[in-house]
């Protein structure tokens, strides 16, 4: 868990530019550091924290290893998560998660009803067969979709998840954007499961009191967990593919800036108002919701206070989830770096806060405590925003507009009145309350808020639909010339159309090559793209060079018109051909079939009469 997220975030942030062979062997490591991680924190706990009673609580010492390992195979299945994210499997991964974390609850309800002492085993046994699950699910799901996929994609699950060993490929600059995540999610983790540290190590709370507050704490946290963190992580993906972290702001693509800017400043509106909706109702019905989930021990007076403050701790976490994943994803090595360190100097401010705050006001403390720090984080986060911003032309997204407009404000003002006042009417008025908030945003906000999602779903369905165009213009010695555009959809094949003026009539080898170098004319270019060193084939076949576009045909004055659809090229992520060559050859390509030698390599397409370097077009 420590180590995974900066691995995701790193392997997240541009996987797009870089080959996905790189990529996978950065998610491989993530294996060994959290065999590592692991190891270290059984020891703490086996021998450095106060063991329980091993007569009340048995199993404590096996549970320490099991956790580990089953964090350990849910590690394993990294590869198939990312790979997945990439892809935009977007509903794999919530029936998988759902699924794993259904059993578990499931195998702990059903085994701790019969055995209620052995509950810590328990607990582990089942978080280690929903890991397992996981895992399993992740894996079986590509192999399939591998197996049912073939014709339309050059990979296979073997190549796509198998790490290359043998070349030990390793991009620098991705794994030094790893370790700086890696170093934040310490400090992160620390930051926000401080208070565990400073319960176990200064225990001011009664016994009780640390119960009722972990009930609630956790009970609190589940819409972070499912609402806030969902969307935290897609925002960070969207705008990391919006904004080059490596570049300042005004070198930016305006247009992609000015769409993260917009979709941040409707991110912050909405977590604002539905912040401000929890701290109403969440007032108001505290002591309901604990009356139904805890009955009248989890009720009392500590628990209802708590589960208050809590409704406030969640908006600042909501608001700090969108503004840290604009900053994270706008973040340069070096700045997340800096922001590292005042994270940890919060971090200290945190710890000595939460241990004042709790003398001072128990368990309500902590809380406290959480918020000032959270606080502190946002605070980091709208600084390093309004800097980002300060010398482009561009708005900040930080402004008036991200306040709930008045009928919102004056309409939650109501509710909270009325459910103050009528004790015994709750339930009519919640309706009321709710009909009047429903109305006022439905009524007076729906036009503006309606127009700026339109624009922000707009903007999100462009990007993803966006076309990407480059262009070859062919030269040789021969005096064959030529003009090849290539046109791409989103994920989509590729389309290539042209024409090549000055061949011999016939059939002639066209094919990508590795190179964009033409210093030696067009042997520079060297050999056909082949990334998964496959044999050269026929365009339609599986095995075959991802440059093996096959033949193009002259007519009797020498003319090809080029028409090629093809899905195995690309012009973004590991696949793109941008930057490589196009040659055109003097013979026919055999496709792999001529049973020349040179069959399996180049087809025996013979020597190169013209070729050119895939560039960028508009
Ligand atoms: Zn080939």
């Amino acid at each position: 868990m420590f180590s995974e997220e900066a691995f995701r975030r790193a392997s997240i942030s541009d996987a797009k530019c870089h080959k996905w062979l790189d990529v996978i062997n950065i998610i491989w490591l993530n294996v060994p550091v959290c065999i590592l991680i692991g190891t270290f924190f059984f020891l703490i706990w086996v021998h450095l924290l106060h063991k329980p009673d091993p007569e009340l609580i048995p199993g404590y010492e096996g549970a320490c290893f099991i956790i580990p390992i089953s964090v350990l195979i849910e590690i394993i299945a990294e590869p198939a998560f990312i790979f997945g994210r990439l892809n935009n499997f977007i509903k794999l991964r919530i029936v998988i998660e759902g699924f794993s974390m259904l059993i578990k609850c499931i195998l702990i309800a059903f085994f701790v009803a019969i055995q209620p002492v052995n509950a810590v085993s328990i607990f582990a046994y089942s978080q280690l067969t929903s890991s397992l699950i996981y895992t399993l699910l992740y894996y079986f799901y590509f192999f399939v979709y591998f197996k049912n996929e073939n014709s339309k994609s050059s990979k296979s699950f073997k190549e796509t998840f198998i790490p290359r060993f043998t070349t030990m490929r390793f991009n620098s600059a991705q794994l030094l954007l790893v370790w700086s995540f890696f170093k934040q999610t310490v400090v992160k983790q620390i930051l926000t499961e401080g208070e565990k540290f400073v319960m176990t190590f200064f225990n001011p709370l009664s016994f009780a009191e640390q119960g009722v507050y972990d009930i609630i704490n956790n009970l609190s946290s589940l819409p972070a967990r499912f609402m806030f963190q969902p969307i935290e992580e897609s925002s960070y993906h969207l705008f990391s593919q919006l904004i080059n972290r490596n570049k300042a702001a005004k070198e930016q693509n305006e247009t992609d800036l000015k769409t993260a800017t917009d979709i941040l400043n409707l991110l912050l509106k909405v977590m604002i108002s539905f912040g401000s909706i929890i701290i109403v109702f969440g007032y108001r019905f505290s002591n309901l919701a604990l009356l139904i989930y805890g009955g009248k021990s989890l009720a009392t007076e500590l628990g209802v206070l708590l589960m208050r403050c809590q409704c406030f701790y969640i908006f600042v976490i909501a608001i700090n989830g969108v503004t840290e994943s604009f900053t994270f994803a706008a973040m340069g090595n070096e700045e997340i770096n800096n922001f590292n360190k005042k994270m940890i100097r919060l971090s200290l401010l945190f710890l000595l806060s939460a241990y004042i705050f709790t003398s001072f006001f128990g368990s309500v403390g902590f809380i406290l405590a959480n918020c000032l720090n959270m606080l502190g984080r946002i605070l980091e986060s709208l600084f390093f925003i309004n800097k980002y911003y300060s010398n482009v032309n561009i708005n900040s997204p930080i402004n008036s507009q991200i306040v709930p407009n008045i009928w919102v404000l004056s309409s939650l003002f109501t509710s909270f009145c009325a459910l103050s006042f009528s004790e015994s009417t709750t339930a009519a008025v919640v309706l009321l309350a709710l009909l009047a908030v429903h109305r006022s945003i439905g009524f007076q906000s729906w036009r503006k808020s309606a127009r700026s999602q339109r624009r922000a779903s707009h903007l999100f369905f462009e990007h993803q639909t966006m076309s990407t165009k480059a262009v070859a213009v062919l030269k040789g010695d021969a005096g064959v010339t030529g003009t090849v555009h290539f046109k791409q959809t989103g994920d989509g094949p590729v389309t290539v159309t042209g024409e090549i003026h000055g061949l011999k009539p016939g059939q002639h080898g066209f094919h990508v090559h590795e190179f964009g170098d033409n210093t030696n004319g067009c042997t520079s270019a060297g050999a056909h793209f082949n990334p998964y060193g496959k044999e050269h084939g026929a365009p339609e076949d599986e095995n075959r060079h991802v440059g093996d576009l096959g033949n193009v045909v002259a007519d009797s004055n020498g003319v090809a018109k080029v028409e090629i659809t093809d899905k195995h090229i690309s012009l973004q992520g590991s696949l793109s051909i941008v930057g490589r060559s196009v040659v055109v050859h003097e013979d026919p390509d055999d496709l792999g079939r001529g049973g020349h030698e040179l069959s399996k390599t180049t087809g025996n397409a013979g020597g190169r009469l013209a070729c050119g370097v895939v560039g960028v077009a508009k």
